[in-house]
């Protein structure tokens, strides 16, 4: 066995949030690392975080209709480089097989990036007439992206687990609607589920995906003042349906090149979240995710008959079962409480309950919030209903303080001199004019590692006629955000 050194998370959050980060991952049995350099294992703790995140979005796809299907993991070379700017955007990350055996293919098969390619070749053959549109689907799916450089769990791999979901629309009116739609779907998964408060905007020209009219984003801020981007939704115009000839006839009997979108969210969110609400015991899980949300540690000594501590233990955790709640009830015997209560305080159990002969007699139970490390004594009668109630205080607990995080990085500068400080000295999202012009988005970039994370909806009617482009000096056209991000 290890010893509680080993065992524990050794490394401050706020001393080495990297280090922190990779001992939280490990140390909680969330994932191991693959044998690819690049590539992640998610061990069954981790894998049931994202079996709850895609529960949930899952739901919520359905009830928007939209349905599931399944694509292929492998795209001819063809096909990837109909699109020219989406091919020369993914190519130099692009993981090829050249062979079958030892035969060499007469064309090369990419190993999925995204599937927008794939999908469109298809759609073509499916959309005829108006009567078929819209077309909403969605794939559960890994993309393969080779991150030779900087790899990190979650954040960034060479294979990672998402969603992607693609439309087609008979006008962009209808391809628009879905773009906001989606985008607000995951800023409500990413809020009221994962307590991930984010920026909401558009990304720029150079930073939008490759080959769409426009890219919408969710980005959020780490405790380290670097930006994370966490969900895009993007409208594809008739980018893709020109070159792959996805043709509907419509009411007018006449025919028409289609109007599409494409979206995803990826297990980058988990990341995010175990950055954000993780502290120096370990993780801290938002409840609605939680695979476990209530821990129940019977309190009682090896071989001693006190018999009646577990039977009461898993009676009321049956309790909470039937009201929804997921629970679980540590009978280990051969591990002290004191050893469990540490063990999953590192594991980020929302809530634990304290429960020995003396609770008994008593009809109480001592609940102890991960969040806060707080102990409450509650009646065993009014279980459920506390349970549920302070489940409630914790999501909304982490939520403020992510908030509070967030509010405190913003910043305004008015000049170029201001941006670089504010950028090197606090990080940060700093917001300041801009004149569109992508020379000077570069030159900030190269100058102090911070690019336009997006242009925010509401901030681009604030702009005052005034204001002028931090770099250049020329009148502001709008008014970005920037921020070193991962
Ligand atoms: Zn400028």
């Amino acid at each position: 066995m290890k010893t509680q050194k080993e065992y524990g998370i050794t490394v401050k959050k706020g001393d080495n949030l990297s280090d922190w980060y990779s001992q939280v991952l490990l140390k909680t049995d969330l994932i191991d690392y693959g044998p690819s350099k690049g590539f992640i294992v998610l061990k069954p703790y981790g894998y049931s975080i994202w079996e709850s995140v895609r529960q949930i979005i899952d739901i919520r796809l359905k009830e928007s209709g939209h349905q599931n299907a399944y694509l292929p993991t492998v795209i001819p070379e063809g096909l990837l480089r109909k699109e020219e700017d989406h091919f020369s955007g993914f190519n130099s990350e692009v993981f090829w097989i050249t062979k079958a055996g030892d035969n060499v293919l007469q064309e090369k098969l990419a190993l999925r990036p995204t599937s927008e390619a794939i999908a469109y070749s298809l759609f073509s053959n499916w959309v005829g007439s108006y009567k078929d549109l819209p077309l909403k689907l969605n794939f559960w799916n890994s993309a393969m992206r080779a991150e030779i450089k900087s790899t990190k769990p979650f954040i960034r791999n060479s294979e990672f687990l998402w969603q992607e979901g693609h439309t087609v629309h008979t006008n962009n009116e209808e391809a628009e609607a879905e773009v906001r739609f989606i985008l607000d779907l995951y800023e409500m998964i990413l809020t009221d589920y994962l307590a991930i408060p984010v920026l909401k905007g558009f990304k720029t020209s150079k930073e939008k995906f490759v080959g769409a009219v426009a890219t919408s984003t969710l980005e959020g801020m780490m405790p380290d003042g670097k930006a994370l981007q966490l969900a895009t939704s993007h409208n594809l115009g008739q980018n893709f349906s020109v070159p792959f000839e996805i043709k509907f006839l419509g009411n007018d009997n006449l025919e028409h090149f289609a109007w599409q979108t494409s979206w995803g969210i990826s297990w980058r969110l988990i990341g995010a979240s175990i950055m954000i609400h993780g502290d120096d015991h370990g993780l801290v899980l938002p409840p609605k995710i939680a695979p476990i949300q209530v821990v129940m540690v019977p309190i009682f000594k090896k071989d001693q008959a006190n018999q009646n501590v577990v039977p009461r233990s898993m009676e009321l955790a049956s309790e909470l079962v039937r009201a929804g709640i997921k629970v679980h009830v540590d009978t280990r015997d051969d591990f002290t409480a004191g050893w469990k209560y540490n063990d999953w305080e590192k594991k980020g159990v929302p809530l634990r309950i304290n429960i020995g002969p003396k609770e008994i007699l008593k009809g109480e139970l001592e609940v102890v919030r991960r969040d806060t490390l707080q102990k409450e004594t509650i009646l065993q009668t009014s279980l459920v209903k506390r349970v549920k109630e302070i489940l409630k205080l914790v999501h909304d607990n982490l939520l403020k303080n992510a908030n509070e995080i967030l509010r405190r990085s913003m910043a305004h500068a008015s000049s170029f001199y201001q941006l670089k400080e504010m950028i090197q000295k606090q990080a940060g999202f700093v917001s300041g004019g801009w004149c569109g012009d992508e020379k000077c988005e570069i030159s900030i970039k190269e100058e102090t590692g911070a690019d336009i994370r997006l242009l925010p909806f509401e901030w681009s009617k604030t702009l005052d006629s005034t204001m002028k482009c931090v770099y250049c000096g020329k009148n502001a056209r709008s008014i970005p955000v920037f921020a070193r991000a991962y």
